[in-house]
């Protein structure tokens, strides 16, 4: 069965805005860096749908999706209803597609989870997806759905008794935690910087026996994930045991991302994702955070290549380098990126380095819950 990949036109020139960390181009450059490589036949391709307001809350408090819908037509915020439901403020701003866009990107989770549990694939790639954040009646974190809950609540709702969820975004995965607090049918795994906003998941926090939390120091490198990869995330998938499987792909603990403090190459995070899907045998996987432009199109056109069992090539073909040369990033690390970011896939591998005592102890107080 040929791995799906979710995409759609709504992402190419949306922007939060000129100052967001989210004003860059993300999915629309990771679909054509793929499409420029010739890794996807179109009958691989989906065009995501929209969620309807149905589909949005099974999670999501009626009222908070209304005003999301008012606000994208008014194209401003009540200040009541700033307050009330946190948007268009905190980096969760009023822009033309606040509504239709975080929708699409849901849309596409449950798209995912439908052809997961009709069979019809195995392995299906939602890049616009990952918004962890987002809380039943409230946006958070530049998300304003979150994709996840719905997805796992769509497979939970189709029958299927357990799903792990497994975050390797660098910031801890707290709305999808609080979602399913004490539900014994999601296991929580997230791997985040600690001491980051939203400033949750410490590794005593267990989410009432349905989280486990990995928080990481900065300059958290390859190894380090190498190793809690083998040493905790694998046996607890295992035993878990849930019969699928949603990975939150969020690239912005890469070196080169700006918004985190973590050291990783993209092979350090592919190896986790390629481990991670030998784990299951139906894996949904998305993006999430990813904040430096030429990072995360290659990262996640490389998840893309693994799902796909592609190689990776170092150098691009000059049609993808087209894409890279093309982008454009009004951030200081912008003005003059290096050569690689614009011709590479791969990152240049990081000198070995040994897994600090810190990672190490989080591994062993995780291992005494999955032995
Ligand atoms: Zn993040």
């Amino acid at each position: 069965m040929k791995p799906v990949l979710i995409g759609g036109e709504i992402y190419r020139g949306s922007s939060y805005g000129s100052r967001h960390p989210l004003a860059i181009p993300r999915v629309s450059s990771t679909l054509d860096l793929i499409r420029a490589l010739d890794w996807v036949r179109e009958e691989n391709y989906r065009d995501s749908p929209m969620a309807t307001e149905a589909d949005l809350s099974r999670f999501h408090d009626p009222a908070y999706i209304k005003a999301l819908i008012r606000a994208e037509a008014a194209q401003k915020v009540p200040p009541e209803e700033r307050q009330q439901f946190n948007i268009g403020c905190n980096g969760n701003p009023v822009f033309a597609e606040m509504f239709r866009r975080p929708a699409t990107a849901a849309g596409g989770g449950l798209l995912a989870a439908d052809l997961i549990a009709e069979g019809r694939a195995t392995r299906v790639f939602n890049p616009a997806g990952g918004t962890h954040h987002g809380l039943k009646n409230r946006a958070s974190g530049f998300c304003f759905f979150n994709e996840p809950v719905l997805t796992i609540l769509r497979l939970l709702d189709s029958g299927f008794p357990r799903v792990l969820y497994l975050d390797l975004d660098a910031h801890h995965g707290d709305g999808v935690q609080i979602a399913f607090t004490g539900d014994a049918r999601v296991l929580c795994i997230s791997v985040h910087e600690a001491g980051r906003w939203p400033f949750s998941g410490s590794a005593e926090d267990d989410g009432g026996g349905s989280a486990l939390n990995l928080p990481v120091p900065q300059g958290f490198h390859d190894a380090e994930l190498g190793y809690l990869v083998e040493r905790v995330i694998v046996p607890a998938a295992r035993s878990f045991a849930a019969p699928v499987m949603f990975i939150q792909a969020g690239a912005d603990a890469l070196a080169d991302d700006p918004l985190s403090k973590l050291s990783l190459s993209n092979r350090g995070y592919w190896q986790a994702v390629r481990r991670a899907l030998s784990l299951s045998e139906r894996v949904i996987i998305s993006g999430g955070g990813g904040y430096n432009p030429w990072s995360v199109a290659r990262a996640w056109a490389g998840v893309w290549g693994i799902i796909n069992g592609l190689p990776l090539p170092d150098e691009l073909p000059p049609e993808a380098q087209a894409v890279l040369q093309n982008l454009v990033w009004d951030h200081r690390l912008g003005r003059e990126p290096p050569h690689h970011w614009k011709t590479t896939l791969c990152d240049p591998p990081l000198d070995p380095q040994p897994v600090r005592a810190e990672v190490a102890a989080l591994a062993e107080r995780a291992g005494a819950r999955f032995a």
